[in-house]
């Protein structure tokens, strides 16, 4: 079977006088999938989401969005995509209703599917009130609904969920699931690595303008290692075990003197915890708990961006 690619890129550039925001970004997107776009603040996530979205011109390298160039034909990339983020397009003046009914004249939709959005995003009850009254996740789940009603090929979410409490973070997370259940391809950008670990199929980490890293989620994970961390009875000897773990990781320790833990990531599949245990011991550390577990992505993003000797 042939994948097709709904969003596919080839060394993209662009520069902003002296800062090259893109430096020959590829992507790969399939078609009905989740992909997170993840990076450090400047890495370039912005500027790849406006390139795609035909916002901004590239100044080298291609890309083909829904099937369609985004320099040679804009309009045909803009029919078939949505772009929604942090800064919701609602009035907060008009009911939800009003809001879904006006944008679903202005693009033409029917009506009949402003209702279902609303009550698919758990609007129903609260469509007669104004928009202004509505909680920071409500607001967002009106902005994602007003960006389907035409039913896009691909959906660019650029961080849904900042600053948003965890309740309405899970609404804005069933819904992103609902969608690309259905078939709707997903370019995720996000600061939150739990958000990535939930939804994406697979994760590009933008480092410098370039595609640093990409995998499943369990492949970033897997190509970190696992995550090594020890509870010691007396917080004093925490400095002692540190020097341990770094000996046999190679990588540097995280002190938690409130927790009295000390962990680290190992890329070495021979560590094991009880040889961990018994280093740890022979140094005169007591230990009260010891663990092995797969990284985090917040680990692994730590390790793949922060710590340079991983990135090709
Ligand atoms: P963040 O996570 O902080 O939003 P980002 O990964 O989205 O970062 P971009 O916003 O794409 O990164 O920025 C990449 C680089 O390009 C940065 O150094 C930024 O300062 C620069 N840049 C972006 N837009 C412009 C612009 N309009 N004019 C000048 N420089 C820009």
């Amino acid at each position: 079977m042939t994948t097709t690619y709904a969003v596919l890129s080839e060394g993209l550039q662009k520069r902003y006088g002296e800062v090259h925001a893109l430096r020959g970004l590829d992507l790969a997107v399939p078609e009905g999938s989740v992909c997170g776009v993840l990076g450090p603040n400047g890495a370039g996530k912005t500027t790849a989401v406006r390139v795609l979205t035909t916002l901004v011109r590239p100044d080298a390298g291609s890309a083909r969005v829904a099937g369609h160039d985004v320099v040679r034909d804009p309009a045909g990339v803009r029919k078939r995509i949505a772009v929604t983020g942090q800064y919701a397009s609602v009035d907060g003046d008009l009911t939800g209703a009003e809001n879904l009914r006006l944008f679903a004249r202005l693009l033409r939709a029917p009506r009949a599917r402003a209702d279902e959005l609303l009550e698919r995003f758990g609007l129903t009850a609260a469509a007669g009130r104004p928009a202004r009254t509505y909680s920071g996740g409500m607001r967002r789940r009106l902005d994602l609904a007003a960006s389907l009603l035409v039913p896009p090929r691909v959906l660019f979410l650029d961080e849904p969920t900042t600053g948003l409490d965890p309740h309405s973070r899970n609404g804005i997370w069933d819904a992103v699931r609902g969608l690309a259940s259905e078939g709707t391809t997903v370019l995720l950008t996000t600061q939150y690595l739990e958000e990535a670990d939930q939804l994406a199929d697979d994760i590009v980490l933008i480092d410098e303008g370039r595609a640093a890293q990409r995998g499943t989620p369990a492949e970033l994970k897997a190509l970190v290692g696992s995550y090594a961390e020890v509870v010691v009875a007396d917080p004093a000897a925490l400095v002692a075990a540190a020097a341990v773990l770094d000996r046999l990781t190679g990588s540097a320790p995280v002190l938690d003197a409130e927790r009295r833990t000390v962990g680290a990531v190992t890329t070495d599949g021979t560590l094991t915890l009880p040889r961990l245990v018994r280093e740890i011991d022979a140094a005169g550390v007591l230990i009260v708990d010891a663990s092995l577990r797969p990284p985090t992505l917040d680990e692994v993003f730590l390790r793949l961006t922060g710590r340079k000797e991983l990135v090709p």
